[in-house]
């Protein structure tokens, strides 16, 4: 029985109601008036407070992703632009993945770090190697990671987790720090989620794969994420120890997308209903060519088009929600769903592990073939002369502003006087300390014209003032 409340897998993921409601779109994608209400109720609104967005259901979103007309499709694009704009401005977070360890005992059928793969090398980085990782990252500019580590009680035990995120933390090399560690590992227990909130992480990231639970039995059919009901369960068990920003993704390739659809906006719903904050990001990651694995072996693989519509559906369901995309998309990719609400991408990522301290891109122990292979600085110019801005902004999970705290900033527009400053003075540090003149250049006239668009006064001085500061050598100013 479908129950968004129910702390029960089966019920919150309801077969049935995602079955019911994919016949529902399909009956009435071609319904012209309940299509134009759905587009008036996610568009953003005035209020008293600011602008707010009602989102949609997992149920009206599947009547807009049935449609095939392409003026609706022309303008789920522009509204998916148009709430991106209003809610997250022009930026952009910027992040690197960071593979602790391959070591796995999982048997998962679209990853090359299954336990039956024989002829990968396996590695799992001692805690001198994290620091020379961290310390290669730090000099490229980056401030935030994602860990990443396969599941092995005895080899990546929490233990190790938690010493690794210490690590991480305490290296300083000139002006690098690492100032968020979000952390993507296995479904685990409450216990062990507390142990992680204590040692300061942000977000935390655990893909679903696929919401289809007979199709995740036959891709995981050996190991402990094997078990359908514990893993979906994760993020209300890591909101129970604590960690109130979770973040959803989808492996999508996997299984039919309109399903998965509807599952993972079912899921954003049960968080919200069941602990009164929805989800703090979902990834949209597609399955990709790996050792021993070929995507077209999923039969459900979907187009560069069908991708770009999910990621405008994904931002005008659920408005307030960060959008995360990898490296596994190439330039062209990103370029157009950048548009349409990601609001989070890796730059020069090395999926192996132990990756970031070799000069040559390692490929023997990656996790999927990265397709844009661009430098953090070009990445960062990139983004700029697209009319986008980088941000390496850590602020909010340091100031205390997560879960229901950061949405209710973030639902009554009031995050914006935090975001906008806090995005130039990180682009300003990473412009001093680690950019190429000539991405200098475009970011220092990039920062001169969007300082005007910091609204509130006091905020903008206070900006003007941090941004000299920092050209004095100063560093770490937050709103
Ligand atoms: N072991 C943890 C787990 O199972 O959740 C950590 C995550 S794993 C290192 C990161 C993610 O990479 C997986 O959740 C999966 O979605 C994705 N992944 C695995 N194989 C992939 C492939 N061939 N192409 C693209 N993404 C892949």
């Amino acid at each position: 029985m479908y129950d968004p409340k129910s702390l029960i897998a089966e019920e919150f993921i309801d077969h049935q109601e995602i079955l019911e409601s994919l016949a529902y779109a399909e009956a009435h994608k071609d319904d012209k008036e309940l299509i134009e209400s759905l587009l008036q109720k996610a568009a953003p609104k005035k209020t008293e407070q600011g602008i707010s967005c009602a989102g949609l259901s997992h149920r009206e979103a599947s009547v807009l992703l049935a449609c095939e007309d392409p003026e609706v499709l022309e303008r789920m694009y522009a509204l998916a632009e148009e709430i991106k704009l209003q809610f997250y401005g022009k930026r952009i977070v910027i992040f690197a993945p960071l593979y602790l360890s391959n070591y796995c005992i999982n048997g998962c059928l679209y990853c090359p770090y299954h336990s039956c793969n024989r002829h990968i090398p396996r590695k799992k980085l001692t805690q001198e190697e994290i620091r020379a990782e961290v310390t290669a990252l730090q000099d490229t500019g980056h401030k935030r990671l994602a860990i990443e580590a396969g599941e092995d009680p005895v080899h990546n035990p929490i233990e190790y987790i938690l010493e690794s995120i210490d690590t991480i933390y305490s290296i300083k090399h000139k002006n690098g720090a690492i100032r968020r560690v979000n952390v993507n590992i296995a479904a685990t227990t409450v216990e062990n989620y507390r142990k992680l909130k204590e040692a300061g992480i942000g977000t935390y990231i655990l893909f679903q794969e696929t919401y289809h639970k007979e199709s995740y039995r036959r891709l995981h059919p050996t190991g402990p994420k094997s078990n359908y009901a514990y893993h979906t369960e994760a993020h209300d068990r890591a909101m129970q120890g604590g960690v109130d920003d979770v973040g959803l993704g989808v492996l999508f390739g996997l299984e039919l997308y309109k399903y998965e659809l509807c599952g993972l906006l079912m899921h954003a719903e049960h968080l919200e209903a069941a602990f009164g904050v929805g989800p703090h990001t979902i990834s949209v990651p597609r399955v990709k060519p790996a050792d021993g694995i070929d995507p077209a072996a999923f039969d459900n693989g979907i187009s560069d088009e069908t991708f770009a519509r999910l990621c405008a559906l994904i931002r005008i369901a659920v408005p307030y929600t960060g959008m995360i995309i990898s490296t596994r998309e190439s330039q062209a990719v990103r370029e157009k769903v950048l548009r349409l609400g990601v609001s989070q991408i890796s730059g020069a990522s090395r999926t192996t592990v132990g990756g970031y301290t070799e000069e040559q891109r390692p490929t023997d122990t990656e996790q999927f073939n990265v397709s844009d292979q661009r430098s953090l600085d070009e990445v960062i110019r990139w983004l700029m002369e697209a009319g986008h801005i980088p941000s390496f902004c850590t602020a909010c999970y340091r100031e205390g502003r997560t879960g229901d705290r950061f949405m209710s900033l973030c639902k009554t527009g009031q995050i914006q006087n935090c975001c906008q400053p806090n995005a130039l003075i990180t682009l300003k540090e990473y412009l001093m300390d680690y950019a190429a003149p000539d991405t200098r250049k475009v970011g220092e006239a990039l920062i001169a014209a969007e300082l005007e668009n910091v609204g509130h006064e006091k905020v903008r001085r206070l900006a003007r003032e941090h941004l000299a500061a920092i050209e004095e050598g100063r560093r770490d100013f937050r709103f």
